[in-house]
């Protein structure tokens, strides 16, 4: 049996992040049941960090992580790039952006309002003819964000601290004993530590029944995109990531061709996520229904689940139920750009570090993430 200080179940976003705030204050062990590390959520988001969405605490964790973002690793790799996002609205979704202009001006200080023909020299496919859009803000302070530098920056700073990551290292049973808990692999491999972290994004709650905690109620939602050619005479590699102002439809550039999204909520079992022709027939009819490009061949599509908790605010701490049982977990669509916030978070709360003043600027207390708050649900 390998026995540390810090054991976490989950190797996306959330579980490295949080091994890598972890591991200089005692020996973390990180067990992933797939043999690649952000196999899950993690490997299949847009990766967009913007204001465009979630709750205030939400805004405020991403406000609070863009330095870490912003700032290349010691090896001098860069975790993401100045990007812009577009906020679109038809005329019935005009008062929705007026109300995410005046939510967003309190992030960010690079908001500008557009009229139709504003948007449409930003990205000249949308459609603004008879029902199509009419208005827009730009906000210039957002980034594209690189996922996988994001995973092995994370996964080196807990390899340098001593820690270790651990492929191929399912959890099949979770038992506390004494002072620890014991966790057993499919291997048959046992891992001990006071403190466990459940981590595992849209198996916490199957991760909480393991360990006879109670579950959080947590709901994982799919979510589905397509790849598809960009007209040929257009260089499409600057476009802002391009919402509706209300959840229907987003797009953004990737490698030269595009992305689009139905911004679907498909609710689901924990699983390996696959996109069913419906949704991917829906992300298509919203790129005719939103730009002038028919959509001849979708090149790939994918999907992935986004997990929410019920007021769809993440959740950091130690369950009421359960000594040493540590919650990260419903990370929803903003997994990655709220991570270097909650792995803060986690470090606080865990390790007794400072609270960070700018996290409680912005009204993301201890409170506001704490599993409490949360009725627990059979
Ligand atoms: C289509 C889509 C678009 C998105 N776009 C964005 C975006 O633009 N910006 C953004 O910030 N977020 C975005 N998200 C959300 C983001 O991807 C998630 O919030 C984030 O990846 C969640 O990370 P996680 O570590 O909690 O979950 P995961 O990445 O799913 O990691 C959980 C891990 O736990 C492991 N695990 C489960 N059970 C066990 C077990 N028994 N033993 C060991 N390991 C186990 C799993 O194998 C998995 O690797 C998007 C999501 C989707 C699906």
């Amino acid at each position: 049996m390998k026995t540390a200080d810090f054991l976490i179940i989950g190797g996306g976003i959330a579980g490295v992040s949080a091994a890598a705030r972890l591991a200089p204050h005692g020996r973390t062990l990180l067990l992933e049941a797939e043999s690649a590390f952000g196999y899950h959520s993690s490997g299949r988001s847009a990766t967009f960090y913007h204001f465009g969405i979630g709750k205030s605490v939400v805004r405020g964790m991403t406000a609070f992580s863009r330095t870490h973002f912003e700032t290349p690793t010691a090896a001098g790799v860069e975790l993401s790039r100045p990007s812009a996002a577009l906020f679109i609205a038809t005329p019935g979704m005009v008062d929705g952006l007026d109300e995410l202009e005046a939510e967003m001006a309190r992030y960010s200080n690079g908001l500008e309002r557009l009229d139709a023909t504003g948007v449409k020299a930003i990205v000249p496919i949308l459609n603004t003819s008879g029902d199509g859009v009419v208005a827009g803000v730009i906000d210039r302070t957002a980034r594209r964000l690189d996922s996988e530098a994001l995973q092995q920056d994370y996964r080196a700073t807990l390899k340098k601290a001593g820690g270790e990551a651990i492929p191929d290292a399912r959890v099949v049973a979770v038992a506390r004993e004494g002072d620890a808990w014991t966790v057993t692999t499919a291997t048959g491999d046992s891992y001990a530590a006071p403190i466990l972290i459940n981590a595992a994004g849209a198996w916490c709650d199957e991760i909480a029944r393991l360990a006879g905690v109670a579950p959080l109620g947590l709901q994982p939602l799919r979510r589905t995109i397509i790849v598809f050619d960009a007209p040929a005479e257009l260089d499409v590699r600057d476009w802002p990531f391009t919402k509706t102002a209300v959840d229907d439809f987003y797009m953004l550039p990737e490698s030269g061709r595009l992305l689009a999204c139905p911004v679907d909520e498909v609710p689901s079992d924990p699983g390996d996520a696959q996109p069913e022709e419906y949704d991917i027939a829906l992300a298509a009819s919203k790129v005719e229904e939103y730009t002038s490009v028919p959509i001849r061949r979708i090149s790939h599509s994918w999907a992935g689940l986004r997990t929410f908790t019920h007021d769809r605010v993440p959740v950091a701490g130690f369950a009421p139920d359960a000594s040493g049982f540590f919650w990260l977990a419903g990370q929803g669509g903003y997994g990655l750009q709220t991570a270097p916030a909650m792995s803060a978070i986690t470090e606080a709360l865990i390790a007794g570090t400072a609270w960070p003043g700018m996290l409680t600027e912005w009204g993301v207390t201890r409170e506001a993430m704490s599993p409490e708050r949360l009725k627990p649900r059979g």
